[in-house]
């Protein structure tokens, strides 16, 4: 049977990807709904040539005109947060990919938990900020939450070796960005171009700013530790420069299972479509006709602030990774309009969150607020340096 897909986020890296993936496997896949920001022009394209049954754009304006574009279809055109939420719960989908950048991944998320979609997530906000709420609303509603994260669907790939109770702990990999190996000091005037150039991947700015500063992996933490239920001390973060292996589980009795690949995001895509089961595929390979090294080193505490501030938020749990998430939307926009300091970054997170006041099991209308109240809260500091 044909697996009925609602893309949220079609246009952007993961959304694009995505619909390869539905490309390669025609006879497994149906569109049913497509949603996007606001570049309609790629949207038309993809409304052309996946025919699904409902869309949602953000702005109005946009709607308006993609309506009028599309007069010789009979697609639906929703726009705003609501019209994302509408297709969410579409009646005819089974599997929600939910791949739009930020805050405003949180509602659609839970939306489809609600009405018991498989969920396939590549948004990292909604487990940062939401994790605990999210995961609980998807045991209630027996609603599956599938990582795209290369590192999650690792990890979430190796688990399938042991049982919950074994595990010793999670070793996440971090590539350590484009400044790996860099001291304090040379870091003080870094641009934003120069934060922009990952070596491995290529992704949207703020991410690769976050990979920079690792405040990438500390999200990943954090969301690891909500998706799987680990406990902060189970989880480490190593330095692997080659980005191959995309992450590991550590058993009781000493075995450390990795999953390994080239770095694309075509995989773990495809994975959390296929599960449980593995399809061929003709996407680039890792080649074992080459040498190769793979280097892994320590993480110490200090070396990464960002990381660092990432665990505490995980530890003072409640709001406290909402605000963190905010905060750094905010900090980072500001580096890139270089209004801050690459250095800056760190200080000024710890600043607006040690001015937070943590509520613990928080509502969604109290995570909303911390994360207004974060994003207030920073650019006042920001003004005031
Ligand atoms: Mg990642």
């Amino acid at each position: 049977m044909k697996q009925q897909l609602a893309i949220l986020g079609s246009t952007g890296s993961i959304g694009t990807q995505t619909l390869k993936i539905v490309e390669q496997f025609p006879h497994r896949f149906n569109v049913r709904a497509l949603a996007t920001g606001t570049n309609i022009s790629l949207l038309e394209e993809q409304v052309r040539r996946f025919h699904p049954e409902i869309v949602a754009v953000y702005h109005k304006e946009h709607a308006v005109t993609l309506k009028n574009r599309l007069a010789d279809l009979s697609v639906k055109v929703l726009s705003g947060e609501r019209g994302m939420i509408e297709l969410s719960a579409w009646p005819g989908v089974d599997v929600v990919i939910v791949a739009v950048v930020g805050f405003s991944g949180m509602m659609p998320t839970l939306t489809a938990i609600r009405a018991g979609k498989k969920v396939a997530l590549a948004n990292k906000e909604t487990l940062v900020v939401a994790g605990e709420l999210v995961m609980t609303e998807a045991r209630r509603f027996k609603a599956t939450v599938l990582p795209i994260d290369s590192e999650h669907s690792a990890i979430f790939q190796c688990l399938h070796a042991g049982r919950k109770g074994e595990i010793k702990q999670v070793v996440l990999t971090a590539s350590g960005g484009p400044f790996l190996g860099k001291k304090k000091e040379e870091l003080a005037d870094v641009t934003p171009e120069q934060a922009l150039k990952h070596p491995n991947w290529k992704m949207g700015p703020r991410i690769s700013v976050d990979s920079a500063t690792l405040m990438n992996k500390g999200f990943e933490v954090i969301e690891a530790c909500r998706l799987f239920e680990l406990e902060k001390n189970q989880i480490k973060v190593v330095i692997h420069p080659e980005s191959i292996v995309h992450s590991m589980v550590e058993y009781l009795d000493g075995s450390i299972l990795a999953q390994l690949g080239l770095p694309d995001m075509l995989l773990p895509i495809q994975y959390a479509l296929s599960y449980p089961e593995r399809w061929a595929n003709d996407f680039p390979r890792f080649a074992w006709d080459h040498h190769h090294a793979l280097h892994f080193s320590p993480v110490f505490e200090g070396e990464y602030p960002c990381l660092d501030l990432a665990y505490y938020a995980l530890q003072a749990g409640g709001t406290m990774p909402a605000v963190l998430n905010g905060a750094d939307e905010i900090v980072v926009h500001s580096f890139l309009e270089k209004r801050i300091s690459f250095l800056q970054i760190p200080t000024l997170l710890a600043e607006v969150m040690s001015r937070h006041k943590v509520i613990q099991q928080p509502s969604l209308e109290e995570i909303v607020e911390a994360d207004r109240w974060a994003r207030r809260e920073t650019e006042k500091v920001i003004c005031r340096i």
